[in-house]
């Protein structure tokens, strides 16, 4: 067994940035062809310059992932342009305003469960009829921290990173018999562009400063998140199905 992906179709959202970015970077060098999928359609574009330019497959599709015509574009191009998708790696995700549930409003509550939790479901629903057809996939999800733990995000966030910790479990023993897996990283505090969304609620962010404190480790970098995605992700981890990987430098462990 190996971590080689060559030839493997593999499909990343969040891509043009980030935790994203360095996975899909780091799947190229693998040797898989790689679908860039972001909102962002300069970025996604740029990466695809970039694994072209280091002789690997890339292609971009742009567009919000939480529209069910665009996910279907998605997998669409991806079965079409490289005959299969083995691999679907949901990390797309944006924060909230770090706001106390009764901080919340209806507008930020609904981005954020939209973005972080229902286009990783849509997307995998659509790429399961493919993965079942091959008899094989794997799916990795971005969690975070705040999928493990109360005191990391805002209500929002920390429910919609909850519900795809439910999600990967549930995927995992509902299809293990059909050859697929399904597992998360759950990602410290990581350098990338992600930011909090807006003014931030009034309640929240001063608590979550004080619960964090100094049990948080150092900060992470991309490729450190990226490493562990393509081995979940790959042959190497065939017997691994259902995890929730802290990538964290031991911030969960106190
Ligand atoms: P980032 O902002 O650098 O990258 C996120 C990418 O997702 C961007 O390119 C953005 O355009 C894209 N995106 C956002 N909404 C989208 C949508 N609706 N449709 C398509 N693309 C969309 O941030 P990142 O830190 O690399 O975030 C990646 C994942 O990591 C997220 O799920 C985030 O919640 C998770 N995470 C990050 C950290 C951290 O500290 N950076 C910690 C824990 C979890």
């Amino acid at each position: 067994m190996s971590t080689e992906l060559a030839g493997r179709s593999v499909v990343v959202t969040g891509a043009a940035s980030g935790i994203g970015r360095a996975t899909a970077l780091a799947f190229a060098r693998a040797g898989a062809k790689v679908l860039v999928a972001d909102l962002n359609a300069a970025g996604a574009d740029a990466v695809v310059k970039e694994i072209d330019g280091a002789g690997g497959t890339a292609v971009a599709v742009a567009g919000d992932l939480s529209d069910p015509q665009v996910v279907d574009r998605v997998v669409g191009r991806a079965v079409e342009t490289y005959g299969s998708l083995d691999v679907l790696v949901n990390n797309a995700g944006i924060m909230d305003r770090m706001s106390a549930l009764g901080e919340t409003d209806d507008a930020e509550w609904e981005r954020v469960i939209r973005i972080n939790l229902t286009a990783p479901f849509l997307l995998t629903r659509a790429v399961l009829p493919h993965m079942l057809a091959a008899g094989r996939g794997s799916v990795v999800f971005t969690a975070s921290e705040a999928g493990l733990r109360g005191g990391a995000a805002g209500a929002a966030y920390t429910a919609s990173k909850h519900g795809v910790v439910g999600l990967v479990k549930s995927l995992a023993v509902m299809y293990r018999e059909q050859g697929i897996r399904a597992n998360a990283i759950a990602p410290g505090p990581t350098a990338t562009n992600i930011q909090v969304d807006a003014a931030p609620g009034a309640h929240g962010p001063a608590l979550i400063g004080r619960l964090v404190g100094a049990n948080i480790g150092r900060l992470g970098t991309a490729e450190e998140q990226a490493a562990a995605i393509v081995f979940l992700a790959s042959d190497a981890a065939a017997f691994v199905n259902g995890v929730v990987l802290p990538v964290d430098d031991g911030w969960s462990a106190v």
